[in-house]
């Protein structure tokens, strides 16, 4: 069968394997190129939500730039006779083939990262990738990369959903339709105490506290461990759907599971540290359908690529490992990481630089439907949604036939 892209209000229903492996294969290539391992860069790695967007590229950037055995954990559709599998699949099907061909150790694991039992089977096969690379089954970078809608809490068995909504007043905001350009105007209510709870539930931290306590009972933790969770903070103008919205309220619990961690097992000399890093707004499944965003980041992207500053997923977690956590100072530990003043990672810095922010905010109050496409790059936010999901990928014949189980 040959397939085309099914689209519908930015979500996108289906994938290109050729075209996910194509797109693996390129952010191969840069980590090799820009990255390269020394006594202090990872051996073994787990990722968890390995897949796709910002865990695809840690973990690329741990196994092809640093040499690493990689443990990865996603939940995605496997395809069947009758229906595709998602482009995470494909992608950790392409990840585990290259690194195969590269002789580096790689496992694969699909499933619910919030369920103990899914944990339990992370932590064998762990055990069983180092003793396969021959190395000690200590977990030198763990990186918690989860975008998730929904989490059943392993204690209670109570299924939680998070919403994307606003905190005290309703919203109104600007969205785009990446596929024609057109404009729409995206309102949300604002979210209710329930609603708020249980988006911290599923995208807080307690979570990635469960995963970094597990560790360290199964003994995989040491005192180079470096544990990374990623979030947004993003400009003024997306706060009040974002930062100060129900996610914002779940991303600053992220926040306070990092400082626990770091309470419980850094100071302890347990762990080498955890940091919460704050990343740059990129195109990937989930950013796509937070409302303002797509408009945002087509002016972004616009702005950024003009100034010779524009980043994908691999760049930045390539400036993530060598300008932060690995850097040549690493052998000192975790007070070589450069942090701002809450301990986070900034490597949203360029995004959030004085000029950039200016010429953006100018840029969204001049765009009118009859210019978008000229003066925001709707376009390259279009061209990186479809690459997200394998289309679009330069290189890729399209009108080949596919086999979806392949
Ligand atoms: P993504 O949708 O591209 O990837 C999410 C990953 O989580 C996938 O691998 C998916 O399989 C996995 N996943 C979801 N539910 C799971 C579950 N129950 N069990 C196991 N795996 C599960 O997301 P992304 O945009 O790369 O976001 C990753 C993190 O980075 C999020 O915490 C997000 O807030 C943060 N972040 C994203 C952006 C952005 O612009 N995209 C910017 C800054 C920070």
């Amino acid at each position: 069968m040959q397939i085309k892209p099914m689209i519908r209000n930015n979500i996108c229903l289906n994938a290109h394997p050729a075209g996910c492996a194509a797109n693996v294969r390129r952010q191969i290539e840069y980590a090799k190129k820009n990255l390269s391992k020394d006594e202090n860069t990872p051996k073994l790695a787990l990722i968890v939500g390995c897949s796709n967007g910002y865990g695809l590229a840690s973990r690329i950037c741990a196994g092809f730039g640093y040499g690493a055995v990689t443990v990865g954990l996603s939940f995605e559709n496997e395809p069947s006779e009758k229906r595709m599998g998602t482009a995470g699949y494909y992608n950790n099907k392409a990840f585990d083939n290259e690194a195969g061909k590269a002789s580096l150790v790689s496992v694969s694991l699909n499933g619910d990262a919030f369920s103990g039992e899914t944990k339990a089977a992370s932590f064998e096969a762990v055990r069983k990738a180092s003793a396969k690379a021959g190395i000690p089954a200590k977990i030198d970078l763990f990186v918690y990369s989860l975008a998730s809608p929904v989490r059943t809490d392993p204690k209670t068995g109570v299924m939680y959903k998070s919403v994307i909504k606003p905190i005290g007043d309703a919203f109104s905001g600007k969205t785009l339709n990446m596929m024609d350009g057109a404009f729409s105007i995206s309102k949300a209510e604002p979210a209710t105490e329930e609603e708020i709870f249980n988006t911290v539930k599923v995208m807080g931290g307690e979570d990635w506290e469960l995963w970094m306590d597990a560790l360290e009972n199964e003994g995989l933790l040491s005192s180079r461990t470096r544990a990374v969770a990623y979030t947004y903070i993003g400009p003024e103008l997306s706060w009040a759907i974002y930062k100060n919205g129900t996610i914002g309220r779940a991303k600053e619990d992220l926040e306070r599971a990092c400082r626990d961690i770091n309470r419980r097992l850094t100071e302890k000399n347990k762990i080498c540290g955890a940091w919460v890093s704050v990343n740059k707004a990129l195109v990937t499944r989930s950013s796509a359908v937070i409302p303002i965003i797509p408009f945002y980041i087509s002016c972004l992207y616009k702005v950024m690529k003009g100034m010779g500053l524009h980043e994908g997923c691999a760049e930045q977690i390539t400036r993530l490992y060598r300008g932060r956590l690995y850097t040549p100072n690493a052998a000192q530990g975790a007070g070589a990481v450069p942090v701002d003043s809450e301990n986070r990672i900034r490597i949203d810095d360029w995004e959030m630089r004085d000029d950039v922010q200016k010429a953006v905010i100018e840029k969204m109050e001049k765009i009118t439907p009859e210019n978008v496409f000229s003066e925001t790059d709707v376009a390259g936010f279009k061209h990186d949604f479809l690459e997200t999901h394998g289309f679009d990928v330069e290189g890729v014949d399209y009108d080949a036939e596919v086999n979806i189980t392949d």
